[in-house]
């Protein structure tokens, strides 16, 4: 088990747009399986890779309903609107209410490179747009309403 280093806010890394995985090399599965034990470690609900400091298009997330990972993520529908409270690993110590769309669809590749379709609704729907957000280098922060931040544990 490898757990890696979360890079946080100011780190410019969490900026950069991620580059498509383009295939599953054994450097691709160790990162995943990194960055799975990194988000279990850490109590997440979900990882980005640019998280990690890798600019590559890949996450994973377990809200509790199984892992999933994402490589080369895309949301194809949305609809809806709906507010969490989120946090994110990369923001430590705080919580901030943010408004999303209520379902998605997210069209990726798994570990096979096989193409996946997930239709989600619900915590899973909104850690899928926080993840996807971050491999386009997007912060919750940036879209959170600020009146709504308050401290504690932080999830994703
Ligand atoms: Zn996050």
């Amino acid at each position: 088990m490898a757990v890696l280093k979360v890079i946080t806010k100011e780190d410019p890394r969490l900026r950069r747009k991620t580059v498509e995985v383009k295939e599953v090399t054994p450097e691709i599965r160790r990162l995943v399986k990194d960055m799975t034990d990194t988000m279990y470690a850490a109590n997440g609900v979900g990882l980005a890779a640019t998280q990690v400091g890798e600019s590559k298009r890949i996450a994973v997330v377990d809200v509790g309903e199984g892992l999933i990972v994402l490589i080369n993520p895309e949301i194809t529908a949305s609809g809806g609107t709906v507010v969490y409270e989120e946090g994110c690993l990369s923001v430590p110590g705080y919580f901030a209410e943010v408004e999303r769309s209520s379902w998605v669809t997210v069209r990726a590749r798994d570990l096979k490179f096989r193409q996946v379709v997930i239709e989600a609704t619900g915590m899973l729907a909104h850690a899928l747009q926080h993840e996807i957000d971050h491999l386009d280098g997007t912060l919750y922060v940036d879209k959170a309403d600020p009146l709504t931040l308050k401290k504690g544990d932080s999830k994703r």
